[in-house]
C-alpha cells in the first residue's frame, strides 16, 4: 500500500511518499481501508520535531472508511462498516490504518467518510472544550481565535448553538468573513489588531469569561489581557510556535484568572467518553447546528503541498489528505 513517511524531522520536504507492506490487525484492532484522512495541525508539530516520534513514522490520528479486516475478540465492528478515528495510532497518512476497535467509533447514516474525517478530530475537541474544559453557558461572551480554522469554525457554530455570544480573530478579511458567515458576533484582525483592547471595548471592560487560544506565542499575551475577573484562559494549541513560561502571579495580575493546557487525549480516556464525546458531535452535525466546511482536499501523494497549505496559514475549514 501506499503511506506516507517520515525519516528525519523537518519541513514539508521530509514527507516521503512510499510503498510498505498493508498492515494485519492484531487482536483488538480493526483495518480500516481509508477513504478520507484527517490533516490536522498537529501532524506539522510531529513532522517538525515540536512532539517527538520514534523515526521513522508514519503520520496522521484521523481518518474514516471502511472495514476491511477485524483482529481477534473485535465485536464492536464488523467488515464492511464505515469506522472513523482520531486517537491514533500515528500513520493515517495511508491507504490502510489498523486501529485500536475501542478508540473508532462508527459514524450514523448520513454522515460519509469525508464528514467524518473532517470532523472527528477537530470537532471532539470542540466537543471538550466548550461543554467540559469549561460549560459555555447562553448569553456568555467567548473568545475564539484562529475561527475559520478547522477547529476554530466547529467552535464558533457549536458555541452559537450554545447561545453564546462568539469574538472570533483571523488572520486575513477574507477569513474574517469566513467566521461571520459561521455565526461569530464580532470578528478581530489579529494580525494588526490589539486582541485585549478589542476585546474589552467590546465587552464593556469587563472581558471574557473564557478564551479558546490555539494559536500560542502570538496571541498569548492578549488572549490573557481579555480575560473577565476569574476567567478562564484555555490554551490548546501552538500554531505560531509554544506559548511563553509563566509565574503564577501573573494569573493574579490579571485577574485571579485560570489557566489550563488540555488535550483532547485526556477528555477521551474510556470508550464510553470517546463514544458519547463523538455522539455529541454527530448530534450537532445531523441537526444541522454545525456544519463540516471542508475547505480542501489534496491527494495523499501531495501531503507536502498540504502541509505547506496548513503551516502558510492558506487553509480554512477542515482538510482532508484523499487516498
Ligand atoms: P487550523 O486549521 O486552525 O490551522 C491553524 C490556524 O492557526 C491557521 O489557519 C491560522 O489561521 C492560525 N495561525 C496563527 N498564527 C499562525 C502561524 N504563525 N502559522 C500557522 N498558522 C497560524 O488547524 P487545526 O484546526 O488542525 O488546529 C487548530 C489548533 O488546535 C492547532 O493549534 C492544534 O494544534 C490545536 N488542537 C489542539 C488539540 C488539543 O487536544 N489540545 C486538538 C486539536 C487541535 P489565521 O490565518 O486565521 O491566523
Amino acid at each position: 500500500m501506499r503511506a506516507i513517511r517520515i525519516e528525519a524531522v523537518g519541513g514539508p520536504e521530509v514527507l516521503q511518499l512510499v510503498e510498505v507492506p498493508k498492515p494485519e490487525p492484531k487482536a483488538g484492532e480493526i483495518l480500516v481501508r481509508n477513504q478520507a484522512i484527517g490533516l490536522n495541525f498537529i501532524d506539522t508539530y510531529h513532522r517538525s520535531g515540536l512532539y517527538p516520534l520514534r523515526l521513522p513514522s508514519g503520520l496522521g490520528m484521523e481518518g474514516a472508511g471502511i472495514v476491511e479486516a477485524v483482529g481477534e475478540g473485535v465485536t464492536r465492528f464488523s467488515v464492511g462498516d464505515l469506522a472513523a478515528y482520531a486517537s491514533g495510532p500515528i500513520g493515517a497518512y495511508a491507504e490502510f490504518h489498523a486501529v485500536n476497535a475501542e478508540r473508532a467509533v462508527k459514524p450514523p447514516a448520513g454522515i460519509d467518510a469525508r464528514v467524518a474525517a473532517g470532523a472527528l478530530l477537530k470537532g471532539m475537541t470542540a466537543e471538550f472544550l466548550l461543554r467540559r474544559c469549561h460549560e459555555v453557558k447562553a448569553g456568555e461572551t467567548i473568545l475564539v481565535h484562529a475561527a475559520a480554522g478547522g477547529v476554530g469554525s466547529i467552535l464558533v457554530q457549536w458555541a452559537k448553538a450554545l447561545g453564546a455570544t462568539v469574538i472570533a480573530t483571523a488572520g486575513s478579511p477574507e477569513k474574517a468573513d469566513r467566521a461571520k458567515a459561521l455565526g461569530a458576533d464580532h470578528v478581530i484582525l489579529y494580525r494588526d489588531a490589539d486582541v485585549a483592547a478589542e476585546v474589552r471595548r467590546i465587552t464593556g471592560g469587563k472581558g471574557v469569561p473564557v478564551a479558546y487560544d490555539s494559536v500560542g506565542a502570538a496571541t498569548f499575551e492578549g488572549t490573557l489581557g481579555s480575560l473577565a475577573k476569574r476567567g478562564l484562559f484555555v490554551s490548546f494549541g501552538n500554531a505560531s510556535g509554544p506559548p511563553p513560561a509563566l509565574a503564577p502571579a501573573r494569573l493574579m495580575l490579571a485577574g485571579s484568572v485560570f489557566l489550563t493546557r488540555p488535550t483532547m487525549g485526556d477528555y477521551l480516556l474510556t470508550t464510553a467518553e470517546l463514544d458519547a464525546s463523538a455522539a455529541a458531535l454527530f448530534s450537532v452535525i445531523g441537526s444541522g447546528k454545525v456544519k463540516i466546511d471542508i475547505g480542501q482536499t489534496f491527494p495523499l501523494a501531495d501531503a507536502r503541498l498540504a502541509h505547506e497549505a496548513m503551516e502558510g496559514r492558506d487553509t480554512v475549514g477542515a482538510s482532508l489528505l484523499i487516498p
